[in-house]
């Protein structure tokens, strides 16, 4: 994607400086849509309206190596795009939250970028808070248990789900790499070099995010007791333990005050990878 001046003057909001459009690298990337996800739930095209505003300045990582300063981005500009030749399960027309984010170029995000330039398909996943999660069969908030509907049944014709709704705060993004042909059993890997001690270190890092995921999904359990599940585990189901908690973690819901707190903390400790 060529840096257009519109693109410099929208990015300078950011940067509080000025950068030379050969330094700044943008990518475009779809954040969320309206489509039922495995968890039965979805937005409704209002909040993806009001998601549009919020990630506006948010920055997300790259979810293969999170370590790295060089590999955050931050979104600059947002768009509601409407499909009308595509529906979402319920019926209603295809609805998506487009994005175009920018990076600072520098040595050690250059194979990245050639990554993303190489259409290399992406996969984007999101955390904000929600106001409520209506039921799409009486329209009652289902996390106050107001209603006795079930995800993923019908009711006289009706399915049921949960519509995500009031958008209160969007704390960040990552973005994932995948291949693009990956039916096709073509792998690429991310991590070519890897030695034991990336493996220590990925471990750690893996262990610590479904610690704090699990926190907020299965609070009964102790955490001491996911720490030696998370011990137990190979390297490879870990993270697979690891992403998808953190999927199901990603719309983190602030179903009390302790859990918005931490939601709060997270996105302050999330703003010292911004660049
Ligand atoms: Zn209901």
């Amino acid at each position: 994607m060529s840096v257009t001046q519109q693109d410099i003057e929208k990015i300078r909001e950011y940067t509080r400086k000025d950068i030379p459009a050969e330094e700044i690298y943008t990518f475009p990337l779809i954040l969320c849509d309206n489509e039922i996800d495995r968890d039965g739930e979805k937005f409704s095209s209002d909040a993806l309206g009001r998601l549009a505003e919020l990630f506006l300045g948010k920055t997300g990582i790259f979810d293969h190596n999170m370590s790295s300063k060089d590999q955050t981005a931050r979104i600059y500009e947002t768009e509601i795009v409407r499909d009308p030749s595509r529906r979402a399960a319920d019926g209603e027309i295809y609805t998506y939250l487009s994005a175009k984010a920018y990076m600072l170029r520098s040595e050690k995000n250059k194979e990245l970028i050639d990554e993303i330039d190489a259409g290399i398909k992406k996969e984007t996943s999101v955390s904000c808070s929600v106001g409520s999660v209506r039921c799409s069969v009486c329209g009652k908030d289902m996390r106050k248990g107001e209603c006795s509907h079930i995800r993923g049944r019908t009711y006289a014709g009706k399915k049921c789900f949960g519509v995500l709704s009031d958008p209160l705060d969007a704390y960040e993004w990552s973005f994932v790499a995948v291949p693009a042909q990956r039916n096709a059993g073509v792998v690429k890997s991310f991590r070519p070099h890897e030695t034991a001690a990336d493996a220590d270190e990925l471990r750690e890092e893996y262990r610590e995010s479904v610690i704090s995921c699990a926190a907020r999904l299965i609070p009964s359990v102790k955490s001491e007791v996911i720490a030696q599940i998370c011990d137990s585990l190979p390297l490879k189901l870990l993270k697979e333990f690891r992403n998808s908690l953190k999927a199901d973690a990603s719309r983190s819901l602030p179903l009390a005050p302790q859990l918005a707190g931490k939601a709060q903390g997270e996105k302050q400790n999330f703003n010292e990878y911004r660049i």
